[in-house]
């Protein structure tokens, strides 16, 4: 595993190893100089927001409902103890979770490089500490991106949600213990929803053998498994290069830089792991009681995750809306990549708890942010939440059954004015514009029917005929500076990214793209949209870090993938050029769990079908699925396992060597802005039957 790559996990450092040699400002300017360069900050190259982006945000301000201060009301409620210490280490000896660098924030009420309702909500998740939503409900918040809440049991403790990462979910349950817990233990811990911000700190607070043995119970919806860990397998590193992105990992945090995610500031960086539940939730609505208290389950597939369920505490009048309900307006489509959601599924599943349970519930508290009290409060929480995402299904698609398509799709939708005035309803997660491709993209898919973009040119092939139409390169900088000057980003976006697909070491394109995108990124309410503009300004300007990279996923994630989904991603990883001619078939047999597959290699493309053996196989491998773990894991190689009797092989050995050669190591560090790749590194092939999904995707 020493040689599997490091980067994701490293990233408070990555920033420090770039390289700027090749990018000295030396070049002859064309046309006139570039802005200075901003003192104070982080990147040499950086640029204070122009009189136009101040406009704007000044603009923005005014529209705002600032006069409306209930969140911060109750995000100070009940405050018990704050967080003792801003930094939690990691068992790795690194930084796992850093609110000094948050403290910026409390340093002015305003910033003019950040939109001013994201300085609002990144002031609201600078809370942190231990907190009493009711006598018997509490939550430990800002020690993660989501909250950790602990319920009061007959014998011990309920935990709704137990954070990412052990070290952060052990810091918080120290905390709760320290002032509340009386030292009694979790009795029953319940995964709100498959996202591994709320399931991955689970061996912080209890062992496996704690729920092995029935003295904690875990409990979870229906097909939790299976959802916890597809969502993010397939396109795996693409995600995890999409997350540099959407949530500007190499970004310093600072006014300039990362601001906050929104949901919570960031993603800690500690070990994650799974306990596998020990209870589901199957039907649509299930009561039953937990450690003593009575509680009614709510599933809600296909809303804010693939599997996920809200909960009501009718004696407490208390409603858990996991993150089907918080303080924003939530992904449809997320930016690092996942199949669009549902939102008008997702809407009538907010209208069916507003019914449910709505009508007499007096406090709402939710996996992220902070709890609203009050029946009249929390319904107009969910009324507004309810409308919020019916609006966005419903209005999206009446422009687009009027021809709007998804190019447009974005400058035509409007949330409408009420809801754009209630604060819940804001864009911190999800934001309108690229909510509302997603529907489209939901419905109708990437293309806008016109077949001009149909089967395009890829943009480089394209570029130079434009960069020749417009003049070359130098007209095209002349122009762009013009319309930076004028403040006409979008309209500068247009030509000066032309030039740079086309001269991809064009410093000076690439310098003057990575200014426009800084202007955009300070002027975006949303974080996604926000980090993505920086990081791509970022990268620009410096490139791709080299470098050792990580594989984040962790051991228990990859024991959570069934057999079959490991098999048809080794058809991912396989490359088709390679496969050439060979062809196999293979049984492969799996004892302890009873499973049997035949696995055929053919036409360059390897399949697999679960259930059937071949009569005549070239080979047939039988090895326990325990033992396989330890192959896809990394731990042990399937030759080593072949070699001391683990694995059987009947048949031609020489297949599983020749299927090996044709695997590739994804790396994640793929170029995405042209001319930004750093020096080309040859990546060591540890185990090709290792499998590396993605990072767990977290929301
Ligand atoms: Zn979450």
């Amino acid at each position: 595993m020493a040689t599997r790559r490091q980067f994701i996990g490293t990233l408070p450092a990555a920033g420090a190893a770039f390289s700027l040699a090749g990018h000295a400002l030396l070049e002859g300017g064309v046309a006139r100089a570039q802005p200075a360069p901003l003192a104070g900050h982080f990147h040499p190259k950086g640029k204070a927001p122009s009189v136009h982006t101040i406009a704007a945000l000044e603009a923005a301000r005014a529209e705002l409902p600032f006069s409306d201060t209930r969140d911060f009301d109750e995000q100070a409620r009940g405050l018990i103890a704050p967080m003792p210490d801003m930094r939690i280490m990691s068992d790795a000896g690194h930084v796992a979770w850093d609110m000094e660098q948050f403290q910026f924030l409390e340093t002015a009420d305003d910033f003019d490089s950040i939109h001013p309702s994201l300085t609002r909500i990144a002031k609201l998740n600078n809370n942190y500490g231990l907190y009493e939503v009711i006598p018997g409900i509490y939550q430990v918040r800002g020690f993660d991106l989501s909250d950790m809440t602990i319920v009061r049991g007959a014998t011990g403790w309920i935990v709704f949600d137990p954070l990412t990462t052990a070290e952060t979910a052990r810091a918080a349950w120290g905390l709760f213990q320290e002032h509340v817990g009386e030292g009694l233990p979790v009795t029953a811990v319940i995964y709100s929803h498959t996202h591994g911000d709320h399931w991955g700190g689970v061996l912080g607070i209890i062992s496996r053998e704690d729920a092995r043995s029935g003295r904690v119970e875990v409990i979870a919806p229906v097909d939790f498994e299976r959802f916890a860990v597809s969502e993010n397998v397939f396109a795996g590193n693409a995600m995890n290069r999409r997350l540099f992105y959407q949530y500007g990992l190499l970004l310093p945090v600072a006014p300039h830089g990362f601001v906050s995610q929104g949901l919570g500031h960031r993603v800690p960086a500690g070990s994650t792991g799974l306990i596998t539940p020990t209870r589901f939730v199957s039907d649509p609505i299930e009561e039953f009681e937990v450690d003593g208290v009575r509680m009614i389950f709510q599933n809600t597939p296909n809303t804010e995750a693939p599997r996920e369920m809200n909960t009501y505490i009718p004696d407490l009048k208390a409603l858990w809306m996991a993150e089907n309900v918080t303080a924003t307006l939530h992904n449809i489509y997320t930016l690092r990549g996942a199949q669009v959601r549902d939102p008008l599924n997702w809407s009538k599943y907010i209208a069916d708890a507003l019914y449910r349970f709505g009508q007499e519930a007096e406090v709402m508290f939710a996996s992220h942010h902070w709890p609203r009290w009050g029946n009249e409060r929390i319904q107009g929480v969910l009324r507004a939440q309810r409308d919020l995402y019916a609006n966005m299904n419903n209005q999206v698609l009446h422009h687009a059954n009027q021809g709007v398509t998804i190019n447009q799709i974005h400058n035509v939708y409007e949330v409408p004015e009420s809801l754009r005035r209630k604060w819940e309803c804001r864009g911190y997660h999800g934001s309108p514009e690229h909510n509302a491709r997603g529907v489209v993209q939901r419905f109708l898919g990437f293309w806008d029917c016109n077949p001009a973009t149909l089967i395009p040119l890829s943009p480089e092939d394209s570029a130079p005929l434009y960069v020749e139409m417009m003049g070359g390169s130098e007209r095209i900088i002349e122009r762009g500076q013009e319309l930076y000057d004028s403040g006409d980003y979008l309209l500068a976006v247009e030509i000066v990214n032309k030039l740079v697909q086309a001269e991809p070491d064009n410093t000076q394109a690439k310098d003057l793209l990575a200014d426009i995108f800084e202007q955009l990124g300070y002027q975006q309410e949303n974080p996604g949209l926000r980090n993505s503009f920086l990081a791509g300004a970022y990268e620009l300007r410096s490139g791709i870090p080299a470098g050792e990279t990580a594989d984040s996923s962790s051991p228990d994630v990859i024991r959570a993938m069934s057999t079959g989904l490991f098999l048809d991603f080794l058809g991912i990883r396989m490359d088709s050029r390679k496969a050439g001619d060979l062809r196999f078939t293979m049984n492969l047999v799996t004892p302890d769990n009873g499973e049997r597959f035949v696995v055929e290699l053919e036409n360059a493309t390897l399949t697999s079908i679960e259930g059937f053996q071949a009569d005549e196989p070239d080979l047939t491998l039988t090895i326990d699925r325990a033992d396989l773990e330890e192959t896809m894991t990394g731990a042990r190689t399937l030759e080593a396992q072949l070699a001391d009797g683990t694995a059987t092989a009947e048949g031609d050995v020489s297949v599983l060597a020749k299927l090996a050669a044709t695997m590739v190591d994804f790396d994640p560090r793929f170029q995405i802005m042209p001319g930004t790749r750093g020096p080309a590194e040859a990546v060591p092939h540890s185990n090709p039957y290792e499998a590396v999904p993605g990072r767990v995707g977290v929301e």
